[in-house]
C-alpha cells in the first residue's frame, strides 16, 4: 500500500457531517436559508447517501407523526408519551420543538414521492397512534435525492470517514477525515458544523455469531462517531447510560411494531402464558411509569425477560392467532375470507421486505408461514440510538421560545456547549422517539439555527496546520504499523506487535457484554463489574495505539473501533454514576435494584476535557415545562 496521501482542503461555511435522516433534513433547510444569505453548505458522509444510515434498507412505517393541524394529537400528548416511555428522563423543550415541526417533514416526504398507505378518503393510514404506514423500501433514496438536489453534488463528499473535530479555542473550526476508496486525506474548514453521524452498534457483543455476526438490529454503518466527535470536541453530553435493547423477531431482528400495533398480536412464553398479563403486578414496582398506557418499552421488555430468566423462553409472537382474529369477521364468506387472508399474508411479508429483508429470508429458509404458526421474538444486544428509545447524545440548547432557563438554553437551537457545533438525530440527547421523521425535522431545526449562528459570527476560525499534520500522521499510522511488522509472523491475524480491528472489537464487546450488562449477563451489572470494565477499558485504550490496518477498508474499521471505545467509556462511567435501576428492561443495577425518584429523577451529564483527558460526571435537572405529569 503506497504511503503517500494527498491532502484535500475544503473551506465552507456550514459543514454537515453525516448523510442520514438528520443530515438530509439539514441539507434541505440549510440550502434554503443559505441561498438567501450567501452561505456555502457542504455535506460529508462515510457512505453513499442514498443507502446510508439506519434508513438505508428502508422502513415500513414513519414512527413520528402528530397530526397537529388536523387536531389528531397535541404536542403535549407527545411529550407525555416520550417522557413516560423514558421513565421521566426527557427534555420537554427539545421533544416539543421536534413534535411541532415533524409533520412538515412528513408532508415533504409525501410531496417528494414516498409511497404512503392511504385510506379511501386519501388520508394517511396509522399503524398506531403516532405511526404511519409506508411502502418504504426506497424511503432513504427519496429523502437523499431531495438533499442532493438542494446542495448539488459539488458540495457533497461521499465515502469520506470523518475522524476528529478541529477547534479554534472554544469554537468548532471543522474536522478531518479520510477517503475509504482513495489515497486522500480531507481537511474541512467551517464556521459551523452539524454532527449527525448516527448512533452506535457493535459496542456490545452481538447475539449473532460466525458469518451472521454483522446481522444486528442496528445497521452496521454507525459506530459511535457522533458521540466520539462531540465528546472529543469537549461538548457536554447527556443520557450516555440510556441504551436501547429492542425486542425483535429472533435472529434476523425483524420489526415487531406492525405485529403489535397493526395486527394486534399477543406475545406469549413457551408455556403459552401472556407475560404482559401474568407479570402485570411487577409493574407496580416501577412507580407511576408502570401505570401508564402504553407501558414503557423497557418495562414491556422486562416482563418478557423475567419469563426467560426463569427458563420459560422462548417467547413467541402469535402471528397465526393475530391473522386468524383479523380474518374472523369474513368467516362464512369463503371468497372474502380467502381474499382477506391473502391480503394479511402479503402485509406480513411486506413489513419485512420493506425494512429487514433478512427476516423474510429467514422465514422463507425455515418454512415459516405466519398464518400457520408463531415466530420467536427475543431481546437483542444493547445499542446507542438517541433518536429511538435510547436517549444518549450531546446536551444541546433548546429553542428560545420554550426556554427552560440557562440549563436548557444558550442562544441557538440544537447548538452543543461548543460554539458553532450543532447536533441532531442520534447525535443529540434527551429527546427520544424522534425516529426517522423527527430526526429529519431536528436536522432542519439545527441547520436553520446554524445558518443564523454563521451570520452572527461570520469569520472563518483558524485551523492550526501543525494539528492537521499530526492528525494526518495519526490517521494513517495503523497502515504503517502493519507494514513495519507484517513479516514477524506467518499469519497476519496474529502478531505480537499489533492488533487488528476485528480482534480489538471482540475484546471491547466481550468486556461490555460480561461486565456492563450485555445479553449474556442478563443485562445486569453492579459497581464491582463496572469498575472491572473500566480497568479493562483502560488496557484496551492503551492497546489502541497498536491498531494495524492492511488497507483503507480496514483503516476504516480501526477508526470505527476508536470511536466505539469512547461511546463505551462514557456509558460505563454514567451507568456507574446513576445509583439506581430506572430502565430494568435496558439494564439492571443489581446493587441498586430499585427506581429512586427522590435522588435520580435527573439527567446524568458528562464532560471530557480533550487537553487533560479527564472526565466529569454530574447531574442536571429534569424540568417539567409543559405540566405533563
Ligand atoms: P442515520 O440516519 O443512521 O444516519 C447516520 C449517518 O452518519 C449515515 O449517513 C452514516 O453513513 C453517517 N456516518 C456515520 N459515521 C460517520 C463518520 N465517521 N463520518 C461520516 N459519516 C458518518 N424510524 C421510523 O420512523 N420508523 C421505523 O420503523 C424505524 N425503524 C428503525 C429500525 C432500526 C433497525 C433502526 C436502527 C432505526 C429505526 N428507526 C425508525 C429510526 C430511524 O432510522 C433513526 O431515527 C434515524 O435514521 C436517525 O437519523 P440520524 O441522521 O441520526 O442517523
Amino acid at each position: 500500500m503506497p504511503m503517500n496521501f494527498e491532502t484535500v482542503e475544503v473551506t465552507t461555511d456550514f459543514l454537515i457531517v453525516g448523510g442520514g435522516m438528520a443530515a438530509c433534513g439539514a441539507a434541505v433547510e440549510a440550502a434554503y436559508w443559505g441561498k438567501q444569505h450567501g452561505v456555502k453548505v457542504t455535506l460529508v458522509d462515510k457512505a453513499s447517501m442514498v443507502r446510508s444510515g439506519a434508513v438505508g434498507m428502508g422502513l415500513s412505517a414513519i414512527n413520528q407523526y402528530i397530526g397537529v393541524t388536523k387536531g389528531t394529537n397535541t404536542v403535549e400528548d407527545y411529550i407525555k408519551y416520550v417522557k413516560y416511555d423514558l421513565m421521566g428522563i426527557a427534555r420537554d423543550d427539545l421533544v416539543a420543538n421536534i413534535a411541532r415541526h415533524v409533520d412538515s417533514s412528513v408532508h415533504l416526504f409525501d410531496k417528494w414521492g414516498l409511497p404512503f398507505w392511504k385510506d379511501d378518503e386519501g388520508g394517511y393510514v396509522n399503524e398506531g397512534r403516532w405511526q404511519l404506514m409506508i411502502n418504504g423500501e426506497s424511503y432513504k433514496v427519496v429523502v437523499a435525492e431531495a438533499a442532493k438536489n438542494a446542495l448539488g453534488m459539488d458540495n457533497i463528499y461521499e465515502r469520506v470517514f470523518v475522524i476528529e473535530p478541529l477547534l479554534d479555542g472554544d469554537r468548532i473550526a471543522g474536522c478531518v477525515g479520510f477517503s475509504v476508496r482513495e489515497n486522500k486525506f480531507y481537511v474541512f474548514k467551517a464556521k459551523a458544523v452539524l454532527a449527525a453521524m448516527g448512533g452506535a452498534v457493535g459496542v456490545f457483543k452481538p447475539k449473532s455469531t460466525g458469518e451472521g455476526m454483522g446481522r444486528s438490529w442496528y445497521p452496521p454503518f454507525s459506530t459511535g462517531s457522533s458521540a466520539y466527535f462531540t465528546i472529543k470536541a469537549g461538548a457536554e453530553m447527556t443520557c450516555q447510560e440510556v441504551r436501547f435493547v429492542p425486542v425483535r423477531f429472533k435472529d434476523a431482528y425483524g420489526p415487531v411494531g406492525a405485529w403489535f400495533l397493526l395486527f394486534k398480536s399477543r406475545a406469549t412464553n413457551a408455556m403459552d402464558e401472556e407475560y404482559m398479563a401474568t407479570r402485570r403486578s411487577e409493574l407496580a414496582n416501577w412507580g407511576k411509569y408502570g401505570a401508564v398506557k402504553p407501558i414503557p418499552a423497557n418495562l414491556r421488555n422486562y416482563l418478557g425477560m423475567l419469563d426467560q430468566f426463569e427458563g420459560k423462553g422462548p417467547l413467541f409472537m402469535r402471528t397465526d392467532e393475530a391473522i386468524a382474529n383479523l380474518a374472523k369477521k369474513y368467516e362464512g364468506d369463503e371468497k372474502a375470507f380467502k381474499k382477506k387472508m391473502k391480503e394479511l399474508e402479503a402485509e406480513a411479508w411486506e413489513d419485512f421486505l420493506d425494512m429487514t429483508i433478512a427476516q423474510a429470508l429467514l422465514w422463507a429458509a425455515t418454512n415459516v408461514e405466519p398464518e400457520k404458526g408463531s415466530s420467536e421474538i427475543a431481546a437483542t444486544e444493547p445499542y446507542f440510538i438517541g433518536s429511538h428509545s435510547g436517549a444518549s447524545g450531546a446536551w444541546v440548547s433548546g429553542p428560545e421560545d420554550l426556554a427552560g432557563g440557562t440549563d436548557y438554553f444558550w442562544g441557538y437551537a440544537n447548538m452543543t456547549t461548543i460554539k458553532g457545533l450543532f447536533a441532531a438525530g442520534d447525535a443529540s440527547g434527551a429527546s427520544s422517539h424522534k425516529f426517522s421523521s423527527g430526526s429529519h425535522a431536528e436536522g432542519r431545526i439545527a441547520a436553520k439555527a446554524a445558518i443564523k449562528f454563521i451570520l452572527d459570527n461570520n469569520t472563518q476560525p483558524n485551523v492550526d496546520a501543525a494539528v492537521v499534520e499530526a492528525l494526518k500522521a495519526e490517521t494513517y499510522k495503523p497502515l504503517e504499523i502493519f507494514e513495519a511488522n507484517k513479516g514477524y509472523t506467518t499469519t497476519p491475524e496474529v502478531n505480537p506487535n499489533y492488533i487488528l480491528p476485528k480482534m480489538f472489537m471482540f475484546r471491547l464487546q466481550k468486556l461490555m457484554d460480561e461486565y456492563v450488562g450485555g445479553f449474556s449477563s442478563n443485562f445486569s451489572t453492579n459497581t464491582k463489574s463496572l469498575n472491572r470494565a473500566m480497568e479493562l477499558l483502560t488496557f484496551l485504550q492503551e492497546d489502541s495505539d497498536k491498531l494495524a490496518a492492511r488497507d483503507l477498508h480496514e483503516l476504516m474499521r480501526v477508526w470505527e473501533n476508536k470511536h466505539r471505545i469512547m461511546q463505551a467509556e462514557s456509558h460505563v462511567r454514567t451507568v456507574l454514576f446513576r445509583e439506581e435501576t430506572r430502565w430494568p428492561g435496558y439494564y439492571f443495577r443489581a446493587d441498586y435494584p430499585k427506581i429512586d425518584e427522590e435522588n435520580w429523577l435527573c439527567f446524568v451529564n458528562t464532560k471530557y476535557d480533550p487537553q487533560t483527558k479527564e472526565w466529569s460526571v454530574f447531574k442536571k435537572p429534569v424540568l417539567n415545562l409543559f405540566n405533563v405529569d
